[in-house]
């Protein structure tokens, strides 16, 4: 179909598709055990079922690159999420929710044997509101004995439910048939990759320098960007250069404007923290030398990590940094910033204007790593020697293995495992070390997710 050539590491060189972040997107949602492993795996052209194994509190959703009849799209799958506190209604109708938001069509598994479940209820209510296209699946119909049961979903009111079997594959083409001719061409929701200047948050708690930080480096050189391609202008956004390079400074107008609030204030500055994130690409955390790391500090560090953006440290106020509180500075950074030693750090002065400039390169190192995309066969290859050289210790005189594994997402770089069995939490940190070690990472989080075949 034209589509470049295959390059030594299996990458497709010279695309004349759509970037991948440009492909439609197909999210599949369902209650656990309806049978969303299964199809992912039909869909997918792969044998094995595989079942979840998320670590600790990140839900995150995978993508696969995905392809039928010729057409390539992603698949979204979010299977995998573990419901939280709340009970399994909350978290089906979470992913509902999500996936309909950054999908261009949703598969909808429902399980035939079972019939329509209260959670089921619940998820058509937030799929009608939606004016995504909307497949409702009905799974396990394995022969045509079972059609009866496909045909009482009816009553959930989306429409004709669709008889499948993923396990056996019965009815899936069909399916995909239908659902590729309601898929855009280009995805409407996938962002695309901007050609303008990058989305940096400045994040801090109160009397850090912030403000001073911005103003400093906007000075005299605040950009009128309407020229600049690509730029989405947002009246709460600043276009700043430093050291010839045009950044837009995301939220500044709440840096800006300087509310002081009694109660709740860390409820909204949470709440003000997470909204900048979640417009920008690379957050500076802004610390004050003169001043012990908080656990303030720490809570907006965890906001970072949480969502998954890159993170550069700046140090600030170091023009009135003596000799002791500097070796006291150092401890405290080796003691309570050990978990992200790997963002780039500077020492600046939002008063003086030191080193200021160096803020660039730290944000350029982080974003490139939170851009990385690393090629499936280089990764495969780095993964079979750490397995060689330190494989899984023995539990039960089983060894749990890693078959096989890929980078599903950039920004951030997120991988998947396929394993034979759980691997130990020692054993994940092992490899995630490791990954760093080969390639650096330097400011951007990597998540691991291990699935388990069953
Ligand atoms: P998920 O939790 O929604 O991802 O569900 P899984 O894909 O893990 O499937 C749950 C169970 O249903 C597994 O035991 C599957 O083997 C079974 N299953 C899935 N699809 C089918 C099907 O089409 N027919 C039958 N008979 N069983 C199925
Ligand atoms: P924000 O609340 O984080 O926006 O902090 P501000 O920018 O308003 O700064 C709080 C206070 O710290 C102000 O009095 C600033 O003048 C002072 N300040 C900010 N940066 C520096 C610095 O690099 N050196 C010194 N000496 N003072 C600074």
């Amino acid at each position: 179909d034209g589509a470049g050539g295959v390059g030594r590491d299996g990458e497709f060189l010279g695309f004349v598709e759509p970037e991948p972040e440009l492909l439609p997107v197909l999210a599949i949602v369902g209650r656990p055990n309806v049978g969303k492993s299964a199809l992912v795996n039909r869909i997918l052209g792969r044998r094995e079922a595989v079942v979840e194994d998320v670590p600790g509190v990140t839900r995150d959703r995978v993508s696969y690159p995905a392809e039928w009849a010729g057409r390539r799209f992603t698949l979204v799958d979010t299977g995998g999420w573990e419901p939280d506190a709340r009970g399994i209604d909350a978290s089906v109708a979470d992913q509902a929710e999500i996936a309909v938001e950054l999908c261009d069509a949703v598969l909808f598994v429902v399980d035939s044997r079972v019939g329509p479940t209260a959670t089921d209820e619940r998820v058509v209510q937030l799929l009608r509101r939606t004016d995504r296209p909307v497949f409702l699946v009905a799974n396990k119909v394995d022969d045509a004995a079972q059609e009866p049961a496909a045909a009482v979903l009816w009553s959930l009111g989306l429409g004709e439910p669709r008889p499948v079997s993923a396990l056996h594959g019965r009815g899936v083409a069909d399916l995909l048939d239908d659902v590729l001719k309601a898929l855009p061409e280009r995805s409407a929701v996938a962002k695309p990759q901007l050609d303008g200047p990058r989305r940096v948050a400045i994040l801090g708690r109160p009397n850090v320098g912030k403000s001073s930080l911005l103003n400093k480096a906007a000075g005299e050189e605040r950009v009128v960007v309407n020229d600049l391609a690509g730029t989405t202008r947002d009246p709460v956004d600043e276009q700043v250069e430093i050291a010839g390079r045009v950044w837009t400074f995301v939220d500044t107008a709440g840096i800006r404007r300087r509310v002081h609030l009694q109660q709740g204030a860390d409820f909204y500055a949470s709440l003000r923290t997470a909204a900048a994130l979640e417009k920008a690409e690379v957050a500076v955390v802004v610390l004050d030398v003169t001043e012990s790391i908080s656990d303030q500090d720490l809570r907006i560090i965890d906001l970072v990590l949480e969502s998954g953006r890159a993170l550069v440290l700046a140090f600030n106020k170091w023009d009135l940094l003596d000799d002791d509180r500097r070796r006291y500075l150092e401890r405290e950074i080796e003691q309570d910033l050990a978990h992200v030693a790997w963002a780039p750090r500077v020492n600046i002065s939002a008063r003086t204007g030191r080193h200021l400039e160096k803020l660039v390169p730290a944000l350029e190192a982080a974003l490139e790593s939170w851009d990385t995309r690393i090629p499936t066969a280089k990764f495969n290859a780095f993964v079979a020697e750490l397995a060689q050289e330190h494989p899984h210790p023995l539990r039960g005189g089983k060894q749990p293995r890693i078959l096989f594994g890929t980078q599903v997402q950039n920004r951030p770089p997120t991988f998947v495992l396929f394993t034979s069995g759980f691997l130990d939490p020692g054993y994940r940190r092992f490899i995630q070390r490791r990954l760093r070690e080969r390639y650096g990472f330097e400011g951007s989080p990597i998540q691991i997710n291990v699935r388990v075949r069953e």
